[in-house]
């Protein structure tokens, strides 16, 4: 992949290209007043959109041609977000497929891996979930009890995901399961790729307070798969979960795409315009503090964006930007009750209810992708060398632990 900055002319044509399909393409979801509670409409609107950027030679600018990506450089990809951050989000729903799987496959995925599954990726011709969270691994996902043994040339998968997002409407899944319950539970853990229609995997939606179900719980049950779909290498699953963590930090926290955006500032202002409010001086003053966040927020992610150009896989820094976003949606949740009034928790008032699913499915953000106190805490490690919280399953065989479900079986 070639690295050479482009010249401005270069840099301009490339712009206009892009400009010129997304005025044709990126044109929003019309969705026809369905909420749309499975996601899977908005998810048609996106594998459209991706096909059409496929056929413009635009999906995948940055992957290599011969695994179906356009083998240019790093400073296109920033041009095509710079453009995107200006129209409609078309891929929402492809953000787990195409801002997490992807990489990954890329990064760790063998010849043979990357020349089966990045091009039916890149072009949503096939959509990919993360199976990592269980009933009893969320922040702690590394005390995980879904296991995977080998059985000559097959692994054999038994356990249970949960909130799993798209489960239901994904061809494949990477997952993380335990190789080796003798050894610390970090050590024992590696990753898989599973295909979601294999035999024994039950996929089960969870039903969300504002009426969608875009997550799942999935049971595996002696679910059959080949010994080439280990991702990595064996047992090295909790690194690579951890540069997936980074990547799905970046993805919620920076978007899919770049430049300045406060897309929550500008629509509440319309509103409040609408609703005649808009010269109310403590109202204006909290607008403005929104617009100023969300500004500070987008300058934040250009910087991790800016980061990932420079070839650096993204570090606990993408946690600050996750963060920084979770805070900005809560901010521009309250603000949108105050403004809004009664009608903002009312379901079926002129906006379809859009006020309302706003306000619930806001507080999604600070649990999906890690919590905020699990951010707050790699920041305070990480970023900052703070002392690490004690540890006190460090060095001790998995199988010696009290975690998960495994308490209820002694
Ligand atoms: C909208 C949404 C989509 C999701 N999609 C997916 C998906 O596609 N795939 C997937 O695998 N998972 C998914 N998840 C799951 C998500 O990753 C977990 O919910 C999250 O990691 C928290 O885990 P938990 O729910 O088990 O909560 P717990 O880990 O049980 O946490 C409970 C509370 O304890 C706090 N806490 C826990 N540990 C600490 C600590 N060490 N220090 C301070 N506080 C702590 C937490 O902050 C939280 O407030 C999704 C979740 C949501 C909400």
């Amino acid at each position: 992949m070639s690295q050479a900055v482009l010249s401005p002319e270069e840099a301009e044509t490339f712009r206009a290209r892009c400009r010129a399909f997304l005025d044709e393409h990126a044109t929003g979801m019309n969705l026809g007043g369905d909420p749309d509670p499975r996601g899977s409409r908005r998810l048609d609107h996106g594998k459209v959109f991706q096909q059409a950027l496929t056929d413009a030679g635009l999906a995948g600018l940055t992957y290599p041609v011969e695994y179906g990506g356009q083998g240019l450089t790093k400073e296109h990809e920033r041009i095509w977000r710079e453009e995107y951050g200006n129209y409609p989000n078309m891929t929402f729903e492809l953000t787990i497929s195409h801002g997490m799987c992807l990489p990954m496959l890329a990064e760790y995925g063998t010849h043979e891996q990357k020349s089966m599954y990045l091009a039916d990726n890149i072009a949503a011709r096939t959509v990919w979930c993360q199976m990592f969270s269980e009933p009893g691994a969320g922040s702690d996902v590394a005390s995980l009890q879904t296991k995977a043994e080998r059985d000559g040339d097959t692994w054999i998968i038994n356990g249970q995901k949960v909130w799993t997002t798209l489960a239901h409407v994904s061809d494949y899944g990477v997952i993380i399961a335990r190789t080796d319950p003798s050894v610390a539970k970090h050590a024992g853990i590696s990753m898989f790729i599973v295909p979601m229609d294999a035999p024994g995997v039950e996929v089960r939606p969870i039903h969300q307070i504002d009426g969608g179900k875009h997550f799942n719980e999935i049971f595996f049950t002696d679910v059959e798969i080949p010994a080439e779909n280990l991702l990595g290498d064996l047992n090295n699953g909790w690194n690579m979960a951890t540069a997936m963590l980074m990547y799905e930090r970046v993805a919620i926290g920076s978007g899919s795409v770049g430049g300045v955006r406060h897309e929550r500032a500008d629509q509440l202002i319309e509103q409040a315009t609408k609703l005649g409010k808009v010269s109310d001086p403590v109202l204006r003053d909290r607008l403005m503090q929104l617009y100023i966040l969300e500004t500070t927020a987008s300058l934040v992610s250009m910087r991790t964006r800016a980061e990932l150009q420079a070839g650096k896989t993204p570090g606990p820094g993408g946690s600050l930007g996750k963060l920084i976003s979770t805070n900005n949606m809560n901010f521009a949740r309250d603000l949108s009750l105050e403004l809004i009034g009664p009608a903002s928790v009312a379901w079926e008032d002129e906006s379809g209810g859009s006020w309302a699913r706003g306000a619930l499915t806001g507080l999604q953000g600070g649990i999906a992708g890690g919590t905020n106190e699990i951010q707050r805490n790699i920041i305070g490690d990480r970023v900052l060398g703070l002392p690490r919280d004690i540890d006190a399953s460090k060095g001790v065989p998995f199988n010696e632990l009290r975690v998960g479900t495994q308490r209820d079986e002694r």
